[in-house]
């Protein structure tokens, strides 16, 4: 299975990534998630990416195609993977087109669409936190004790991404409304295309999702 969460930035796409990862045991991979890292390592991929990435803005294509070039031909990668912020452009659509005709991969790509109003999602991101301890992401807008991780329990431990202030995730959606969204167009005629609502529950929202791909 191959699948592609796409939407806006905060409407869920890791939460529900890490769900179907875990549920049908392939990899989660985050372009985010390995920029950061790519960042806090201070490689050279993540000197280039940082500045652009605290202003919100897209890291450039060639890039971006090297990195997925190399993700995907991954041994890990070999029986299906969660694809959670690629593509965001249609250059990168059509890469990714490139190095799954290159793999012959046999797995079916299927592309998921959460949506969500912009003004939830600023409420959203300008709440959610990383506990430094344990990794895990929390909003607190949801937790009862704003000062204690509700997984591993340390205090004060809660670090918000840089690229979660107002004024860069306002940047973020209109990078997102401007040259992501259309990347949806791309795909209208793929047999395997689904609209989830991303304001459900959680869990209601990866049920809608399982439910979608066993139709298809
Ligand atoms: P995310 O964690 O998916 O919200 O990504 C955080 C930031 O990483 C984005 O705002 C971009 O600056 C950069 N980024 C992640 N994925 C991509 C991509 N596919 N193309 C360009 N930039 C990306």
């Amino acid at each position: 299975m191959q699948l592609i969460l796409f939407g806006a930035p905060g409407v869920g796409k890791g939460t529900q990534a890490k769900i179907l990862s875990s549920k049908f045991h392939i990899p989660h991979i985050s372009t985010g998630d390995i920029l950061r890292s790519a960042v806090n390592k201070k490689t050279e991929l993540g000197l280039q990416a940082k500045e652009i990435m605290d202003k919100g803005e897209l890291v450039p294509d060639d890039l971006m195609l090297k990195l997925i070039d190399e993700v995907l031909h991954d041994e890990k990668a070999k029986n299906g993977f969660i694809l959670d912020g690629f593509p965001r452009t249609i250059q990168q659509a059509e890469k990714l087109d490139d190095v799954l005709e290159n793999l012959s991969s046999k797995n079916k790509l299927c592309v998921i669409f959460l949506s969500a109003d912009d003004e939830l999602i600023v409420k959203r991101l300008s709440m959610r936190r990383t506990c430094s301890a344990c990794g895990n992401i929390i909003n607190l807008n949801y937790i009862e004790d704003p000062s204690s991780c509700p997984y591993c329990g340390s205090k004060n431990t809660f670090i918000k991404r840089k690229d979660d202030e107002e004024d860069i995730i306002r940047n973020r959606l209109k990078v997102f409304h401007e040259t992501t969204a259309p990347v949806i167009n791309y795909y209208k005629d793929n047999g395997c295309m689904m609209e989830v609502d991303g304001t459900l529950a959680v869990e209601e929202v990866t049920a809608k999702i399982v439910e979608n791909l066993v139709k298809h």
